[in-house]
């Protein structure tokens, strides 16, 4: 079975974890430095912290920004549920934005008019989580122009988009945020088995989640050469997670790094070939590039309504089509404010109609570096022959 995302490892990938596993250190040696200091420049941001997962890295964003008990966030309802999340874990409050269907991500004008609303009513978020869904990156110079004037601080969930560009420069350089994070996640651009990362250009802010990350010990480098305090001295001076990442993870993390570029060119690649080959097909395909170059985490198609069945019906047509052709299709998002939990908060189905027609029609291809190109045009073809049949009503499109 083909799913839609997998992992490319290699030799070198598989010698690197060999490497580190018979060093010295398994954790809390060079790699994890090595590993940060390579997306940090890469990236263009000044600082980055290697972190055990980007769930994990989302939380620790919010306390570095001083989001607790009482704050509000807001976020895209067309992410994972971990967007959101991280303000619960902190007792915090969670609020929606609703979404563009071009692009999957934020909308600026939903944004914008619930700025005014939230600013009427005095309760405006401390925290805003944008998500760069499937490597696109948000408009994020008009949005952060909008945080600013209304004093809330950003983070980007760059989950999806390392590796791409907004207005030509890396995405996780910080000019339009006070802190990114990224995930090495299998299914993600480049992985560490599990994995994530936070980018800030603040040393102040540096040091709180190198903190966070390592139980609240502070992690100041002064204070331990400090000749009056014993030579064991450490404090604990806030309280923190382990959430750090372990050098055999960064080992694989560095490794993979080295081939970034070509594995973004790659997927670029193969997303041209679907939108070249599915364009004659009754489906929206994923915008063109514009400000942001994506990544191309995901490829994913929007159905529309055809002969009679709605969106939902073909779209579990092609899904099913896929299925019995040994691929397995996604569905990315399943609205986070629709899950059991965020119901129980007061959400409901309707609530964000754009971010709810979005999910009822969108699918995710598969898409890796090691997809092959027969299996691509299989996939291709498998859609092609779906609407034939769909066309010639010679399938039962069953709930
Ligand atoms: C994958 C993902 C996460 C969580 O990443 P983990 O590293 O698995 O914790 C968070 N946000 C988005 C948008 C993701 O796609």
């Amino acid at each position: 079975m083909i799913s839609y995302g997998r992992q490319s490892l290699d030799k070198k990938d598989i010698a690197a974890v060999i490497d580190v596993l018979q060093s010295d250190y398994l954790t809390q040696g060079p790699k994890a430095r090595q590993f940060s200091k390579s997306i940090a420049q890469y990236c263009g941001a000044a600082y980055a912290s290697a972190c055990s997962n980007a769930s994990m890295a989302l939380i620790i964003a919010c306390r570095a920004l001083g989001l607790g008990d009482g704050d509000l966030l807001w976020t895209s309802p067309i992410s994972f549920s971990a967007s959101a999340n991280c303000a619960l874990h902190l007792s915090a409050d969670v609020d929606f934005v609703d979404i563009d269907g071009q692009t999957g991500n934020i909308s600026y004008r939903a944004l914008s008019d619930k700025f005014t609303e939230a600013y009427r009513k005095g309760r405006l978020p401390k925290v805003l989580v944008c998500v760069h869904y499937a490597g696109y990156s948000c408009d994020m110079k008009a949005i952060r122009s909008l945080a600013i004037k209304y004093g809330v601080l950003v983070i980007e969930d760059a989950s999806h988009a390392i590796g791409g560009q907004y207005r030509e420069k890396p995405i996780g350089n910080l000019d339009y945020a006070d802190i990114v994070v990224f995930s090495f996640h299998p299914v993600k651009i480049i992985t560490s088995a599990e994995g994530g990362m936070l980018l800030c250009d603040d040393k102040r802010m540096h040091d709180v989640i190198e903190c966070l990350i390592n139980q609240g010990i502070e992690s100041n480098q002064n204070s331990i050469d400090d000749p009056t305090r014993a030579p064991w001295f450490y404090q604990q001076t806030q309280l923190g997670f382990n959430a750090r990442m372990s050098d055999v993870h960064a080992a694989l993390g560095l490794s993979q790094f080295s081939r970034i570029d070509s594995f973004v060119s790659h997927r670029r690649a193969l997303a041209n070939i679907y939108s070249q080959k599915l364009k004659a097909l009754p489906i929206v395909l994923p915008l063109q590039e514009s400000l942001s170059s994506s990544s191309c985490h995901l490829y994913t198609i929007r159905t529309t309504a055809l002969n009679g069945h709605s969106c939902e019906k073909i779209r579990l047509y092609l899904y099913r089509s896929l299925l019995s052709s040994g691929f397995k299709a996604q569905v990315h998002y399943i609205p986070i404010h629709t899950h059991p939990i965020y119901q129980q908060l007061g959400f409901h189905w309707g609530d964000f109609p754009e971010a709810e027609s979005f999910y009822h029609s969108v699918l995710s291809l598969p898409l890796y570096v090691g997809l092959d190109s027969k299996a691509q045009q299989a996939v291709i073809n498998c859609l092609r022959q779906s609407f034939i049949d769909l066309s010639n009503d010679r399938c039962v499109v069953n709930d």
